[in-house]
């Protein structure tokens, strides 16, 4: 397996568009066409390359909720098909189900209604409406931003 830097060197000749930057999350930020990493974190290389699946994807940071293990889902497979085996990274199914998990959980929580905890439905992105009590509450996430919460809280 690479080391951390030379798998971004890698990554850097690979990629020459996008920038790759450490940063205290890991996360694509399409705006600046960065990919953070955090090199402390477990499995860093893992979620590097899933982050740059993201920006090689073009991903679009705000997506509906509804959107979002989908996009998880196609990150983790380019990560794992397209360029994990370039760099002779072999990435566990059961962290990435892990991650997915965890989105799953966190879409079910954000779609919860405040008011009676009915399920309620993305009416328009990012904004749930309670079929039940009829309240309404806004989202405000996208892809890969805020996961952290989630896992922390548990
Ligand atoms: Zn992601
Ligand atoms: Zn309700």
């Amino acid at each position: 397996m690479l080391a951390m830097s030379s798998l971004i060197k890698n990554l850097e000749s690979k990629f020459p568009d996008m920038t790759f930057a450490e940063g205290p999350r890991a996360h694509w930020s399409p705006d600046t066409q960065t990919v953070y990493y955090d090199p402390k974190e477990r499995h860093a290389d893992w979620v590097l390359l899933h982050e740059t699946s993201h920006a090689a994807l073009n991903h679009h940071r705000y997506v509906r909720d509804i959107e979002l293990l989908d996009i998880e889902r196609e990150a983790w497979s380019y990560a794992v098909e397209q360029l994990a085996p370039q760099y002779s990274i072999t990435i566990d199914p059961t962290f990435i189900e892990t991650q997915l998990d965890t989105y799953r959980d966190w879409i079910h929580s954000k779609s919860t209604c405040p008011h009676c905890q009915s399920n309620g439905f993305e009416r328009q992105k990012h904004n749930y409406c309670c079929p039940h009590c009829g309240s309404s509450w806004q989202t405000n996430i996208g892809i890969d931003v805020g996961i952290r919460r989630v896992i922390s809280s548990r």
